[in-house]
């Protein structure tokens, strides 16, 4: 029973002390929970808190890393702790999000293409009614695809979030899917099935398909709610084990210390 994914109130738009969701996890009977909060967001401009509410400041990142430690240190024995992190990918900035990733404290790093062409994904203001639907999609996976190959991250998550606000569904050509299958495979980096997708459209991140491609491709895939409530925590696990089992998917990764490893299936129970 893991999630890899989850926020709380540091990052300005989530509910809830990091302590509240370890709460949430034991209640739930989970095994292994990561603190995965918004990391500083690192634009050129140098400003602290270039989008405030979406992430924490640079100045609360030592802090934030301190208190996941020492959770961690308090719940040995009872509940295995992750210290993690979800950092944007930003085109450029490569080498500064590398200095911050590089810290001993981080069990995990899952990596997330929020902004395409200036504006968050799930922003629908971008979206003017001749909007290039297919072209700013194919520009998202384009960053996907760079994102995986960064090496920054253990993790790609919610790969297809954008489909969750777009004016319709996009229709991204077969041929950038299997180029983002095949990015993510020869980039060595795991895959999270999101289960935020369940809370915002009527299917997990990536889509069923999808998962199909990337298992049979051998990209590792694992689990994570993105809860930004407590009582997100493990959110819709139940399905995606059905889901999985269904499909023959038999293990996930799970990520310590930046080391990747595979769970059986057997291992995870399916309900709650
Ligand atoms: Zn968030
Ligand atoms: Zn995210």
């Amino acid at each position: 029973m893991i999630d890899l994914h989850t926020h709380h109130e540091r990052c300005g738009h989530a509910a809830g002390s990091m302590a509240m969701y370890a709460d949430a996890a034991l209640r739930r009977g989970l095994r292994t929970l990561a603190v995965t909060d918004h990391a500083p967001l690192l634009l050129a401009s140098g400003v602290d808190d270039p989008a405030p509410g979406m992430h924490m400041p640079k100045s609360a990142w030592s802090g934030y890393l301190d208190e996941a430690v020492a959770l961690r240190d308090r719940l040995a024995g009872r509940l295995e702790l992750l210290v993690g992190v979800e950092a944007d990918y930003i085109p450029g900035r490569e080498a500064a999000y590398r200095a911050l990733l590089d810290d001993q404290r981080l069990d995990v790093v899952l990596g997330s293409v929020h902004y395409v062409d200036g504006f968050h994904v799930y922003d629908r203001t971008r979206w003017s009614s001749n909007a290039d639907v297919d072209g700013v999609y194919a520009r998202y996976l384009e960053l996907v695809r760079a994102a995986a190959a960064s090496g920054l991250f253990d993790v790609m998550a919610h790969i297809d979030a954008m489909k969750a606000r777009a004016p319709r569904p996009p229709s991204a050509p077969e041929r950038e899917w299997d180029a983002t299958v095949a990015a993510l495979r020869a980039a060595d980096v795991a895959v999270e099935i999101n289960t935020s997708g369940y809370r915002k459209v009527d299917e997990p991140f990536p889509a069923w398909g999808l998962i199909e491609r990337l298992h049979a491709a051998g990209v590792p895939l694992t689990f994570g709610s993105d809860a930004h409530r407590p009582d997100e925590v493990h959110h819709a696990w139940a399905t995606v084990h059905a889901g999985l089992t269904q499909r023959g998917i038999d293990a996930l990764a799970v990520v310590r210390g930046r080391r990747r490893e595979m769970v059986p299936l057997e291992a995870f129970a399916p309900a709650v």
